[in-house]
């Protein structure tokens, strides 16, 4: 199986089904060479042929089970796993339910939005099937392309995000060092987050957007807390701005080492001195040690303040204009005249930065074992 760049942001992995599969040429070779062979030399050559295309998909990082001539299976319909009994799962695309007779989802199946297969377990997630009747399924209005005057006018008074710009870079660039073509997965990929642009533009990364609901860039489903895959099949994990969303910031990051491969990366930004936003979907935030020990079966590659005390600042104007009755939209425009305080964060230096940031980021790569308890004290005075 090949991956072609033309694929659509967010979706590139599921659409391989639509690429020739390279052992459809295996069945055309040998009916070329062994035209009129015996069926046992046919089957001997149909079994070596077979060995040889799941050594290349291997080597390829793509493991293809299904190597039958003619086959066209997808990423998806291969890795995809029940959230419940984590056995594989059929008929993604039309009518997804889980193949073991044992397990509810193979009789009530999953729902489909837009397409897209929605790989929760409802009986443990904060989602209901209902709410996947209707529209993308997302509980919350929600400006998916950020071109709306609210987000515009957001974007300018909090500023763009060139921290995860320079990290999206490096997380890159970690990445084609050990595959040429690495599997990322988006968490909360919904939404396009801020800085990501190199993430959905680079052609030689397969991205499997997920989000809790579905939009032009995600291709399944999901609750994280459960992620509906096979065990160490990405590459990369880009999860930004939804640690705080989601009830147990610990089960999903588990969850996150889970899939990923050994020596994967993960990038998170998480915020800190922020309100509650996305109403009755917001549960946690983390200092920069919280953060650090939430990634404690991870290894440090890089973490820090993604925005300061400035950013967190304009923040709190705009809520404590909220508090007093302004609402969302003119609290907003009261803030926007205050935009320049953000440039102050520039002075601001050293540990303070991140004791009073307004979100945070950890770059990391799984290990196999966790951090010491005991090296978090030391980690707070080592932050610059
Ligand atoms: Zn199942």
């Amino acid at each position: 199986m090949k991956f072609s760049p033309t694929l659509a942001v967010g979706c590139r992995a599921a659409a391989i089904s639509n690429q020739l599969d390279p052992c459809q040429l295996n069945g055309h070779i040998a009916n070329r060479l062994l035209p009129h062979s015996s069926t046992k030399l046919r089957l001997a050559f149909d079994l070596l042929t077979r060995w040889a295309c799941m050594a290349e998909a291997a080597r390829q990082h793509i493991v293809s089970l299904d190597v039958a001539p003619g086959a066209a299976t997808s990423w998806l319909e291969l890795m995809a796993r029940c959230p419940r009994c984590s056995s594989m799962l059929q008929n993604l695309k039309s009518q997804p339910s889980c193949s073991d007779p044992a397990c509810e989802y193979s009789k009530s199946g999953f729902p489909l939005v837009h397409g897209q297969p929605v790989l929760i377990d409802f009986a443990t997630s904060i989602f209901d099937r209902d709410a996947y009747r209707r529209h993308n399924g997302s509980p919350l209005k929600r400006d998916v392309t950020l071109r709306s005057i609210g987000s515009r006018l957001h974007q300018f008074t909090f500023g763009m995000n060139r921290v995860a710009a320079f990290n999206c870079a490096k997380f890159l660039g970690l990445l084609k060092k050990v595959s040429g073509r690495p599997v990322v997965l988006v968490i909360g990929g919904g939404t396009i987050g801020f800085g990501t642009g190199e993430l959905y533009n680079d052609a030689s990364i397969e991205l499997v957007g997920t989000d809790v609901y579905a939009s032009q860039h995600t291709c399944l489903v999901a609750d994280a807390h459960k992620l509906p895959f096979e065990e160490k099949v990405f590459d990369g994990i880009w999860i930004q701005a939804v640690l705080e969303h989601v009830l147990e910031p610990h089960t999903v990051v588990a969850e996150i080492h889970r899939v990923l491969k050994r020596g994967g990366l993960v990038y998170a930004e998480t915020p800190f001195m922020q309100q509650v936003h996305e109403r009755a979907y917001d549960f946690s935030r983390f200092t920069q040690s919280g953060h650090r020990w939430l990634f404690k079966d991870f290894s440090e590659i890089s973490a820090g303040p993604v925005s300061g005390a400035g950013v967190a600042l304009l923040w709190s104007i705009r809520y404590f204009c909220r508090a007093l009755g302004a609402g969302n939209k003119l609290s907003l425009l009261i803030c926007l005249p205050f935009f320049w305080i953000r440039f102050l964060d520039k002075l601001a230096r050293g540990r303070t930065v991140a004791d009073a940031a307004s979100g945070l980021f950890f770059l990391g790569r799984r290990a196999d074992q966790a951090i010491d308890p005991h090296s978090m004290p030391k980690y707070y005075d080592l932050q610059l």
